[in-house]
């Protein structure tokens, strides 16, 4: 297991690297931002533990363009104690995992041997139905092979319907899944949102059945 450490602490740095040795992980560190950045674009990692305070560039912005660059290496970000915010940005920023500093180093290298499990069995993270694909690493969406700018609430809609792609979902069982609104108040919300969906993806994509719910695919009746 080929991992990349980003830490400027010196002593937090040994740290990781010790434990993550110890553990069966081959380490290598890197102190600053922007090297940490060039490595990860161009060299191969099962796994990268990033420190988010960095010198050159932080944490966040090396995440952000990895991952704008399809670069897809699972990241466990180290976030400061209590800083949500932090955290909220950096699983936005595309991160498979955070863990508060301080930590312990045994709850560091369960994390990291689950990440690269869960990495290791994501031959799945592609979802294909006809024409629509989504990749939910990344959280895109592509028709036809064309990529498709969506919201993160679109990608949420998309996502479902793939999930239960072999059956109609209900238009109540999506407000509670997106909005959670149980007694049908955004339902005119919700038709807004596949209307913008069907005006960015085409077509054919989401399909109505009246009466009934949505599900992906040819529409049953023209909608
Ligand atoms: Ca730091």
């Amino acid at each position: 297991m080929r991992t990349l450490v980003v830490e400027d602490d010196p002593a937090i740095a040994a740290d990781l690297c010790h434990a993550l040795e110890k553990a069966g992980f081959r380490t290598e560190a890197c102190a600053d931002g922007e090297e940490a950045w060039f490595l990860g674009d161009t060299e191969d990692f099962d796994l990268v533990v990033l420190d988010l305070g960095l010198p050159q560039l932080d944490g966040l912005t090396v995440l952000k363009r990895w991952r704008a660059n399809e670069r897809t290496l699972p990241v466990l970000i180290l976030t400061a104690r209590g800083a949500w915010t932090e955290r909220v940005e950096g699983i936005e920023a595309g991160a498979d995992d955070y863990l508060p500093k301080p930590f312990r180093m045994e709850e560091l290298v369960a994390r990291a041997r689950a990440l690269v499990r869960r990495a290791a069995g994501h031959g799945a993270s592609q979802q294909v139905h006809g024409r629509l694909r989504l990749d939910t690493n990344l959280m895109t969406v592509t028709v036809d092979g064309v990529p498709r700018e969506v919201t993160s609430l679109e990608y949420r809609l998309l996502a479902y319907l793939m999930l239960h792609r072999d059956r109609v979902v209900p238009a109540a069982e999506l407000l509670e899944h997106l909005y959670g609104d149980s007694d049908g108040r955004q339902g005119n919300a919700l038709e807004a949102l596949l209307s913008r969906l069907r005006r960015k993806l085409g077509p054919g994509i989401v399909a109505t059945r009246r009466g009934f719910g949505y599900g992906l695919g040819p529409p049953a009746d023209p909608a």
